[in-house]
């Protein structure tokens, strides 16, 4: 499961790279990378938090495990 979507991304990446794009969509995971979650993470999410790696319950899960 995890390793599919790291695959997918990978292609992803290569595919935009050879368009010479680097944006949000590169940046973002396209779904949670919490192992157990896989949650997809929705596009607006993506585009308003470049780099975002989980999707939002996971995220503040984290969140509050940091304090
Ligand atoms: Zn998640």
């Amino acid at each position: 499961m995890f390793l599919l979507h790291a695959l997918q991304e990978q292609r992803r990446k290569a595919a935009t790279a050879a368009n010479g794009q680097r944006d949000w969509r590169v940046l973002s995971a396209t779904v949670c990378q919490t192992p157990d979650c896989g949650e997809p993470i929705p596009e607006e999410r993506r585009r308003a938090v470049p780099g975002v790696r989980h999707c939002i319950d996971c995220a503040e899960r984290l969140e509050r495990h940091k304090k």
